[in-house]
Parts: C-alpha cells; sequence; structure tokens
C-alpha cells in the first residue's frame, strides 16, 4: 500500500535542564483507504421473490476479485483489497479488514471502519452484532473494543459514544433526550469534536456490551418516536483512546550523548496520545424514488440523501484528486473529515446480496467501492 510515496519523518532536539530532549514534530506516511466486499448468503427473502432466481455475483476469493455478471453473456469484473464470499466467518471480516485499523488507533493514530451497502445486505450484522448467545458471531464493534481492551492497561482510559445521524439532526443513542447535538471543529487544527455527546467510560467488555445494547434499544425508541426510517440513519460509534505509547523506534543517535555518554532520551518514558476510532454503519444506499416515495415529499427525500450524496462526492473529488473537497456540505462529511483525504487509517466495507434482482443497486455499490480505493490518507500521530 501506497508506494511510491516517501514517509516523512522529522525530529528535533532541544536542551531543557541540562538533557536533550527528543521532539517528534510531524509523522505523515501515506495509507489509501481499504475496501472489501462482503456477500450475504441467499436468505429466503431471495429465494420466494425470485421465480427465477439468478445469483449475479461470482466471488474469487484467492483472485480478490468480484464479478457481476448483466446476463448469460457478459459480466464485468472489480479487484478490491479484500472479497469475501457468503460463507466468510465474522471473525475473518474482522481480522482481514478492522485489525489493521484498531492496531493503528492503539499506535495513536485515528482510524475508521465503515460499512455500505443496500438495506438488507449485512452492514449491521458486520458492524454491530451483538452475538449474545454465540460470540462467533460478534461484529466488528464488540471486536474491536474487545482488542482495544485487552491491549490497554489500567492507566489508559477507553471513552465511547453512541450516535444517530439522521435529516441532518445528530442524536445521542446513549442519551436520548440529547436530539441535536452541535459538531465543533478547532479551527486550527479541524479537530472535529461532539461536546454536548455523552461519553461513557469503558470498564470491561461485559460493560461494552451493555452500553451497545442501551444504544440499540434507544435507536429503536428514537425512530418510533421521530418517525425515522432506520435504513436512512446513519450509526456511529466512537470510541476515545488515551493510551501511554512507548515511542522506542524513536531512539536518539550516538552523537546526542550528553557529555558523559549517556543516553539523554529515554525511550522508556511513554508519550500520551490521543487516538480514536469511528465504526460507522452508514444509511441504505438504496436511492430513494425521485417522487418522494416512503411517504416523503421531494425536499424532504433531498434532505434525507444529504449525507450520503455528499460522502460520494468527496470520495469522487478526492479520487479525482480535485482541489476541492465539499467536507463542508453536510454532517456526515464533516464527521468523517479525518477518514477520507485525511489522517486516520481507514477501512471501508461494501456489503451486497446476491440476486440479480438488484444489480443495478450491487453495480452503484460496487462502484462506489472502487472509487473509495483512490483515496490516499496521511496518516499522523496526534499529539
Ligand atoms: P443492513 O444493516 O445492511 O440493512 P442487516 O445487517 O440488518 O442489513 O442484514 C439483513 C439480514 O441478513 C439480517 O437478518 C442479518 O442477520 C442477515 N445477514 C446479513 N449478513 C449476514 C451474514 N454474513 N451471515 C448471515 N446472516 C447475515
Ligand atoms: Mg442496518
Amino acid at each position: 500500500m501506497g508506494q511510491g510515496y516517501p514517509a516523512i519523518r522529522k525530529t528535533s532536539q532541544t536542551i531543557i535542564n541540562g538533557a536533550w530532549v527528543l521532539y517528534l514534530t510531524s509523522t505523515a506516511e501515506p495509507a489509501r483507504v481499504r475496501v472489501a466486499v462482503r456477500l450475504r448468503p441467499r436468505n429466503a427473502e431471495d429465494l420466494l421473490s425470485d421465480a427465477d432466481f439468478a445469483d449475479c455475483v461470482e466471488i474469487q476469493p484467492e483472485l480478490k476479485r468480484l464479478n457481476l455478471k448483466k446476463n448469460n453473456w457478459s459480466s464485468e469484473a472489480y479487484r478490491f483489497d479484500e472479497v469475501f464470499s457468503e460463507s466468510a466467518s465474522q471473525r475473518r471480516v474482522y481480522e482481514a479488514v478492522a485489525k489493521p485499523v484498531v492496531e493503528s488507533v492503539l499506535s495513536g493514530y485515528n482510524g475508521t471502519v465503515m460499512a455500505y451497502g443496500q438495506t438488507g445486505t449485512g452492514k449491521t450484522y458486520t458492524l454491530g452484532r451483538l452475538g449474545k448467545d454465540d460470540a462467533s458471531e460478534r461484529g466488528i464493534m464488540v471486536r474491536a473494543v474487545e482488542d482495544i481492551i485487552s491491549s490497554t492497561s489500567g492507566s489508559d482510559s477507553i471513552e465511547i459514544s453512541y450516535l444517530q445521524l439522521y435529516l441532518e439532526s445528530i442524536q445521542d443513542l446513549l442519551s436520548p433526550e440529547k436530539i441535536n447535538i452541535p459538531i465543533s471543529e478547532e479551527p486550527k487544527t479541524g479537530k472535529v469534536t461532539l461536546p454536548g455527546a455523552l461519553v461513557v467510560k469503558v470498564q470491561d467488555l461485559d460493560h461494552f456490551l451493555q452500553i451497545l445494547q442501551t444504544g440499540e434499544a434507544n435507536r429503536h425508541v428514537a425512530n418510533t418516536k421521530l418517525n425515522t426510517e432506520s435504513s436512512r440513519s446513519h450509526a456511529i460509534l466512537m470510541v476515545n483512546i488515551r493510551r501511554a505509547v512507548h515511542e522506542e523506534e524513536n531512539e536518539i543517535p550516538s552523537q546526542e550523548k550528553d557529555s558523559k555518554g549517556n543516553l539523554s532520551y529515554d525511550c522508556s518514558i511513554p508519550i500520551v496520545r490521543n487516538s480514536k476510532l469511528l465504526i460507522v454503519d452508514l444509511a441504505g444506499s438504496e436511492r430513494l424514488d425521485k417522487s418522494g416515495s416512503e411517504g416523503h415529499s421531494v425536499e424532504e427525500a433531498k434532505f434525507i440523501n444529504l449525507s450520503l450524496t455528499s460522502l460520494g462526492k468527496c470520495i469522487n473529488a478526492l479520487a479525482e484528486n480535485s482541489p476541492h473537497i465539499p467536507v463542508r456540505d453536510s454532517k456526515l462529511t464533516r464527521l468523517l473529515r479525518d477518514s477520507f483525504g485525511g489522517s486516520a487509517r481507514t477501512s471501508l466495507i461494501v456489503t451486497i446480496g446476491p440476486s440479480s434482482r438488484h444489480h443495478a443497486e450491487t453495480t452503484s455499490t460496487v462502484m462506489f467501492g472502487q472509487r473509495a480505493m483512490k483515496v490516499v490518507n496521511m496518516l499522523k500521530l496526534k499529539e
């Protein structure tokens, strides 16, 4: 990944109280957004409603290739970083797609894991599955936090916020009375925060499972109360980690020993790093009918689609190296500012169903994933 781009790593040093202190002033390393496709197993609906059922998807995992059949004679081939067939386990998907992001986050970088696809293709299954009865079914949210808990110590802190974005309004899924949370951006650093959102400090995995369950229940209540179509809302899990990181790799060269020959920079002294993991279960990628179906006016329909449409526009602009990236057009793109074209490590999972009935939607979902593969972020440590 990112071949051809030099890693930039600058250091500077100064003397404080007679000792050399080394500062890492800037670290930036290119990392392309990684994109995986996951095919959902055929379900009863696929079988029932397709009188002459036909699969339109052929998966070649070893070639990391996916063929979308147009008809009996022709098909289009697409390559991805990973291609998962319907039999891929939750564990495999986590390890191939999300684990590298989690490891980056544990080293102090920001990270994002996101699922994009038509409603019913497995976004929530992939990300949000609790797996209460069967731990092998656990999704990425649970596995990621489990890994973070086991890699951190009591002196580190793991804080969770869980939000829903619908009709350009952010609701707190852990504190349902908070229904219009503003986004705050630091003008200098561009750092995005949600100061109004409830932050819960995680104690252990059981505690996190309770948090997720509360969030899911609140999502259900909020959607009923606000008459939200849940397929049209984005769910965003934020995991903020504050952690003491040992910087062994920054050993000071020998000429920077002090006059007594002692190493003046003690690599065993940890540096405190703040990093953020975002796990985003996006709204269904299917287009709303232009006439405003589902009981919405044309204006409402536009508003419902705004965040997802502007995410697509930003990814297109980034893929084409356009000088203008319209991040400010929607709340979702403001929240994901660091995830695409920013300094985070990002993985995108594109979910699709097998049925030829949805050939057009599946093609447009796959094309979105192809464009996202062209986005290169510059990983940067956050001091
Ligand atoms: P989405 O969130 O994209 O609308 P869901 O995650 O709710 O879709 O999945 C739709 C249905 O398909 C659910 O009943 C889910 O349990 C099932 N499903 C999705 N992906 C898989 C999978 N890989 N294996 C088994 N069942 C799946
Ligand atoms: Mg869902």
